[in-house]
């Protein structure tokens, strides 16, 4: 009897010590680096802030940010501990970065990190191989066909347009509609299949490797607006070896940054990008087919 209750005891002590520890939220805590300093938007300080922010305001990320010296100055020093970290987030688009913080990103990127490239981030280093393979395909610094291919939908399928020419463009500023092309996905499941996007640059004709690449949403760029007349790529996904990537090409302007839908699908891919799944649930409030919706500026 005394043998019995003692295993008893003993069963119930494993038991207990085998719970998980108690947690702040419902969710476990990802560390995530926002990298920034050099931008040829020169509201870069600001819109790392909203993006911090908007990490924090799930209670799912801690945040850092490594700022680099400015354009001008020696980026030797720069050397953010990139593997500290589950996500990083790029606003930069400046000088290369030195040759030991590259290595550091592709090991951390290669190795399963988590990377989130927010509108210009994709213009920047045009003659960085690995990084044009984890953004899949980018825009500006001459880059031309020998960067890759356009992305381009034809009969419902997105194809690889060899086409020379250059990469990367934009028509006038404008609220436009973004179209989900994969509901299926995590990041846009449960969205709108059509939503309207607050004023912002339609980036178009980008190109590079475009290697595993999946296109998650486009938007028309419309001729009158001065663009393409073809269904730019705006939100994808790209694995790069065991990393995952979201690559949003909106963002260009504040406004642009306080439209729901970029906030919404911006965390969405951030967890997507460290977890593989997504557990936020859509904002009741999140833009419509025919209504733009963003937040306040804030105080
Ligand atoms: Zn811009």
């Amino acid at each position: 009897m005394r043998i019995c209750s003692a295993l008893v005891a003993l069963v119930l002590l494993a038991a207990c010590g085998a719970a998980p520890e108690t947690t702040a939220g419902p969710e476990s805590t990802y560390s995530a680096l926002i990298v920034d300093g050099q931008s040829n938007h020169r509201i870069w300080p600001t819109t790392s802030q909203y993006l911090k922010g908007y990490l924090e305001e799930t209670g799912m990320f801690t945040v850092d940010i490594e700022t680099t010296p400015p354009a001008g100055e020696s980026l030797e020093s720069y050397r953010p501990p990139f593997s500290n970290y589950d996500l990083v987030v790029s606003n930069y688009n400046g000088e290369p970065w030195p040759e030991a913080t590259m290595a550091d990103f592709e090991a951390f990127v290669g190795g399963g990190g988590a990377f989130v490239s927010v509108h210009a981030a994709n213009n920047a280093f045009p003659e960085w191989t690995a990084y044009n393979e984890m953004i899949g395909i980018g825009g500006w610094g001459d880059r031309t066909e020998r960067h890759g291919p356009y992305v381009r939908l034809r009969d419902g399928e997105f194809v690889h347009d060899n086409t020379p020419g250059i990469g990367g463009s934009h028509g006038i500023r404008h609220e436009f509609p973004i179209d989900i092309r994969d509901s299926g996905h995590p990041i846009t499941r449960g969205l709108p299949e059509t939503w309207m996007h607050a004023n912002d640059e339609l980036y178009d004709r980008l190109r590079g490797p475009a290697q595993n690449l999946h296109v998650l949403a486009t938007a028309f760029s419309r001729v009158d607006t001065e663009g393409t007349g073809e269904h730019e790529p705006i939100l994808m996904t790209i694995s790069y070896k065991k990393g995952r990537i979201f690559h949003t090409t909106l963002g260009h302007a504040l406004v642009s940054q306080r439209c729901k839908g970029f906030i919404a699908t911006f965390q969405r891919g951030a967890e997507w990008a460290v977890t593989g799944e997504v557990t936020q649930p859509v904002p009741e409030d999140f833009p419509t087919a025919t209504e733009v919706r963003t937040r306040p500026e804030p105080a």
